[in-house]
């Protein structure tokens, strides 16, 4: 990971190629970028798959890898798709058809993505995990062995949960499966020491009270402090099992691990290429700073 300034006004940046709008250098300046698209942004509301949004994300990273830099994609929309396909009339929250849905979804989306970014020039690769491949050390330590060998090579990891053979968690002490993607993507970004983490989702970003219940409500430009208390609501559709709460709580992993946060929107036009150039699109969470052992005999 590369050193990055937390929170150096763009004036005092010193850095000379960023542009006029860019008020966040650390994340104009990111090398390695992990980007989540959540069901929310890959579907449109009749379910059917948002192609055009796809393809306008995907040309964005294609132009972040022509400026140099890594990316890697956690793709939802797998069990959303696969349950159009096969005509049911909702999502499946678990079980075998949740399987079922996955499995005929996911090649389709593998398949949609692969030819997006064939068409850009773009390689891409198809990584499916479970969380057991982060529970256990030498799973772990393949997978990023993997991604890196993906990453190294120019091509662009596409990750999704396994839900066709993910087992749900419920009643369980620990999680067996991700639940949704947003901690799947953390993850992701901690174990490949990403520098920063977008969570692409379908609101404009963090608010300080849920906007569904106060719609006077606005999005938070930034936040600095460790402990982030805001009133975060669950999933906010049947087609995806997120929500604020579970972004902050992947958002709080992420951080942890020194990478920079922004959840946006990634249904707005735009704002994926804006907010990788450092403007101000959705809310952008620093990483924690470690705490200093100020103990006798601490190291600092
Ligand atoms: N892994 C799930 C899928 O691909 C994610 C579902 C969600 O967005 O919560 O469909």
């Amino acid at each position: 990971m590369s050193a990055l300034p937390y929170a150096l006004p763009a004036s005092d940046s010193g850095s000379s190629n960023l542009s006029p709008a860019c008020v966040r250098p650390p994340v104009a300046e990111a090398r390695r970028i992990v980007v989540k698209l959540g069901t929310r942004v890959l579907s449109e509301d009749d379910g059917s798959v948002a192609v055009g949004r796809l393809s306008s994300l995907l040309a964005t990273v294609a132009a972040l890898l022509q400026n140099g830099r890594q990316v890697v994609m956690i793709m939802s929309g797998a069990v959303s798709l696969g349950r159009a396909v096969l005509g049911l009339p909702d999502v499946p929250r678990e079980g075998a058809m949740r399987q079922a849905c996955a499995a005929v979804g996911q090649a389709r989306m593998t398949d949609l993505y692969r030819r997006i970014f064939d068409g850009l020039g773009v390689l891409s690769a198809q990584v499916l995990v479970v969380q057991g491949d982060f529970d256990d050390r030498a799973r772990r330590s393949r997978l990023q062995q993997a991604l890196e060998a993906l990453i190294n090579r120019g091509v662009v990891p596409v990750l999704n949960e396994n839900d066709a053979v993910a087992r749900e968690g419920i009643g369980r002490s620990r999680p067996v499966t991700f639940d949704d993607n947003d901690r799947l993507a953390a993850l992701v970004a901690a174990s490949t020491q990403a520098d920063l983490l977008a969570l692409l989702t379908d609101v404009e970003g963090v608010y300080e009270r849920d906007p569904r219940d106060h719609p006077d409500a606005r999005p938070l430009t930034r936040v600095d402090t460790a402990a982030l208390s805001v009133e975060a609501g669950g999933p906010g559709t049947a087609e995806s099992r997120g929500g604020m709460r579970s972004k902050l709580a992947a958002a709080e992993i992420a951080r942890g691990a020194g990478c920079h946060v922004v959840i946006a929107s990634g249904r707005s036009a735009g704002t994926f290429s804006h907010l990788v150039a450092g403007e101000d699109r959705g809310t952008w969470l620093l990483p924690r700073i470690p705490a200093v052992d100020c103990q006798p005999g601490g190291t600092a």
